[in-house]
């Protein structure tokens, strides 16, 4: 790497292009750093920014920490909060109604989210949403 001063040229972010562009450093903040810089291209000076835009973008994408599994569970909370009634017994024969609360052998409790058809509902556990038979 060359040693950069005032009068050299470095290749940097114009800010008015917002291209990558030659630019002639105008003053250094300290021996390794420049601290304004003037575009090549557009001749506008600028303040030299270094390039902290990978990092950015790494938290942005780290960022959408809710999983579909979190999302499941946080509908399973709000739907057994609204409800404070006793849980029913899960069993094919039983006509469930949407909001109820179900106790599954399998899959532990449970809130009726969904009425898919005359004999199936969609039931949100704690960890998964599930289809069920009922008014067999
Ligand atoms: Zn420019």
């Amino acid at each position: 790497m060359s040693k950069l001063g005032v009068g050299k040229e470095i290749v940097t972010n114009c800010s008015k292009c917002k291209l990558e562009l030659a630019h002639l450093i105008v003053a250094m903040k300290d021996e390794l750093t420049p601290h304004k810089v003037q575009c090549k291209t557009c001749k506008s000076t600028h303040t030299f920014k270094t390039k902290k835009a990978p990092a950015a973008k790494k938290k942005t994408t780290r960022k959408p920490r809710v999983s579909a599994a979190d999302k499941i569970t946080n509908a399973w909370e709000a739907g057994m909060s609204k409800q404070d009634g006793d849980l029913t017994k899960y069993s094919p024969k039983t006509k469930f109604e949407i909001g109820e609360l179900i106790d599954h052998p399998t899959f532990g409790s449970g809130v009726v989210d969904k009425q898919i058809d005359n004999n199936k509902i969609q039931v949100i556990f704690k960890t998964d949403i599930k289809v069920l038979i009922h008014n067999k």
